[in-house]
């Protein structure tokens, strides 16, 4: 149990006054700001929104139809934690952290009833505890005491609780425990289990927050070469209905190179969850070869679920987050959708009877949306270690209308845009990600890790993309106006290299087994492949080749199949030769 309940004297029950839907307001009930309750005859849980005078209102987090007044409410004292310990991944959990696989066989449905609890880590499963101190080392908050296989791909480090005072260790062993077992005492007196818990509004501390330099290379052609998110970064997807936003956070979730992923399905429809619950046991993790969610935790709250527990599996998921980061790791959460979260935020307001903000949302909107981006980053941990947790929210704006208050709130916070667009979309440009409205701010600063890793000019490379789409953008409109053969000869060919860009470059297909993941040498070598068909095509222009010719080589169009290859390094190589052969046969 968390430190409240051990200080605090045992407190009173209150009663129902009302209910209105996920609200409920209490009389008579001696609680604090966002401690937990127990709501009515069957215990649905709650959390405390406001308290005025006698009257507290509690946000349930289950189902309250047929919940009525006088029925009992009793509080825990304690704020909203979740458990912390091994077992953590390989798991998929409603929004209040209730295991779903073991809350469908106390129920014996795959439909969660209301008012069951369930601890969100094993209780009984033992781990194979490996200690990394001795007796008599002194430890401090924060420091690995040992380690415990979780996953095939991951080790579970054991932390001391960051409140701990830490002290010499007085006694640790080797062996077999569950999470609740004492694996070490230190001279303080304090007992340290692999269990902890941690309120989910509250960060977990850190040492400090550093500058990222290392990108999150996420395998997907247009995002790690044009609009790249740092390790440690934050992005926001918003797009339109059907524009790509869950292929684009399944993708990362896939093959982002973050060593855990924790994956927050937020108010979406429950056949997409059903997709991700049932898609990603399946997968495997394309360097080692192992399931992917040995380094995966889902949190599964569908449209269908209440929608005051949007915020709870929000906040449950970022702190799994900081909870790995706190063991060095490097971690990806994506939140599919953050719009359903603040229209829970929107109802419950209208339900507290609150002064509306911009289109209903509450005016606390941006604040809520900014603490919970603002504990992604890249960290020097309380041990020393460095950990980094991104986060990269959908947002699905009605209409796809990019003004509205949850859009440009998130905006204003992230510092990656990734704008999926209706139009593309519909003409199966995948990824539908508009590279004119798209940004990164990490782009200059992750540059030298590109340089170092991947390629010296790489920066130069995409700095030439980025002109020649500028480019395409200026002259459509003229070819809009007077049609593409009233431009002269070195804009035709400008166009028809833009073309590849686009066809070559910026798309890509999820569904196929080696376009899916793009590896950011790839990505580079297929800029150069088109840039040599620039260079040399422009070299035959000069040399008074017509731009007919010079467009029709057969060579050309090859390009566009640069994606599905798998040995990229050869045919690109051979495609450059042939390309530059056959325009100099030209002249
Ligand atoms: P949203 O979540 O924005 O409603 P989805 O992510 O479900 O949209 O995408 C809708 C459809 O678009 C997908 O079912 C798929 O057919 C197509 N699509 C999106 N992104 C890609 C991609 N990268 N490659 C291929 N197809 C894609």
């Amino acid at each position: 149990m968390s430190q409240a309940t051990q200080q605090e004297t045992v407190r009173e029950d209150g009663v129902i006054q009302s209910v209105s839907g996920p609200v409920v307001t209490a009389r008579d009930l001696d609680a604090r700001m966002n401690d937990v309750v127990y709501v009515g005859n069957e215990g649905l849980m709650g959390e405390v929104i406001e308290i005025e005078g006698d009257l507290t209102t509690i946000q349930v987090y289950e189902e309250t139809s047929g919940v009525g007044p006088s029925e009992p409410v009793e509080n825990t004292g304690e704020p909203l934690t979740v458990d912390l310990g091994p077992g953590l991944l390989d798991s998929i959990y409603d929004g209040v952290q209730r295991p779903l696989d073991v809350l469908e066989e106390k129920m014996n449905s795959p439909y969660l009833d209301r008012g069951v609890d369930a601890p969100g880590i094993e209780m009984d499963k033992k781990w194979e505890f490996v200690p990394t101190v001795e007796e008599g080392d002194t430890v401090e908050a924060g420091d690995v005491l040992g380690t415990v296989p979780e996953t095939v791909t991951i080790e579970h480090k054991v932390l001391v609780p960051p409140t701990s005072e830490g002290g010499d260790v007085a006694s640790i062993e080797a062996g077999e425990f569950t999470v609740e077992e004492v694996i070490a005492e230190l001279d303080s007196g304090e007992e340290i289990t692999m269990h902890q818990e941690w309120p989910v509004r509250e960060a977990r501390p850190s040492a400090t927050k550093m500058t990222p330099r290392e990108p999150l290379v996420s395998g997907q052609r247009i995002l790690d070469g044009l609009f790249p998110i740092a390790k440690g970064g934050t992005a926001a997807i918003p797009g339109p209905f059907g524009s790509g936003k869950t292929v684009t956070q399944h993708q990362l979730a896939k093959y982002a190179d973050a060593d855990i992923i924790v994956y927050v399905g937020c108010g979406e429809r429950g056949n997409e969850m059903t997709e991700v619950i049932e898609d990603f046991p399946e997968l495997e993790d394309p360097t080692t070869g192992n399931p992917l969610m040995a380094r995966t935790s889902l949190i599964a709250n569908t449209s269908n679920m209440p929608v005051a527990a949007r915020e709870s599996c929000i906040y449950t998921g970022i702190t799994i987050a900081e909870y790995y980061r706190d063991m060095g790791y490097d971690v990806a959460l994506m939140a599919d959708s953050t719009s359903r979260w603040a229209e829970a935020m929107r109802e419950i307001s209208s339900r507290l009877e609150e002064m509306p903000g911009e289109e209903g949302y509450p005016a606390y909107l941006s604040a809520r949306l900014s603490e919970f981006y603002e504990r992604a980053g890249y960290f020097e941990n309380i041990n020393g270690t460095e950990g980094s947790v991104s986060a990269i929210g959908a947002v699905s704006p009605p209409g796809g209308d990019f003004s509205e208050p949850v859009t440009q709130n998130t905006l204003r916070i992230v510092k990656t845009f990734w704008a999926l667009d209706a139009d593309l979309a519909e003409r199966r440009h995948f990824p539908a990600i508009n590279w004119s409205e798209s940004y990164s701010l990490y782009r200059n600063q992750l540059d030298p890790w590109f340089v170092e890793n991947v390629r010296d000019d790489w920066p130069e490379e995409r700095q030439w993309a980025v002109d020649i789409l500028d480019e395409e953008d200026e002259l459509q409109e003229i070819v809009q106006l007077v049609g593409k053969d009233a431009l002269p000869e070195d804009q035709q060919l400008t166009l028809e290299v833009a073309r590849y860009l686009r066809e070559a470059y910026l798309q890509q297909n999820a569904f196929h087994p080696t376009d899916t993941y793009c590896p950011p040498e790839k990505t580079y070598l297929i800029l150069t492949a088109i840039h040599t068909l620039n260079d040399e095509a422009k070299k035959a222009l000069d040399a008074g080749v017509p731009v007919e010719e010079i467009i029709a080589i057969e060579a050309a169009p090859r390009l566009n199949r640069i994606g599905v290859q798998e040995d990229y390094a050869e045919y690109i190589e051979d495609l450059k030769a042939e390309i530059t052969e056959q325009l100099r046969e030209l002249y």
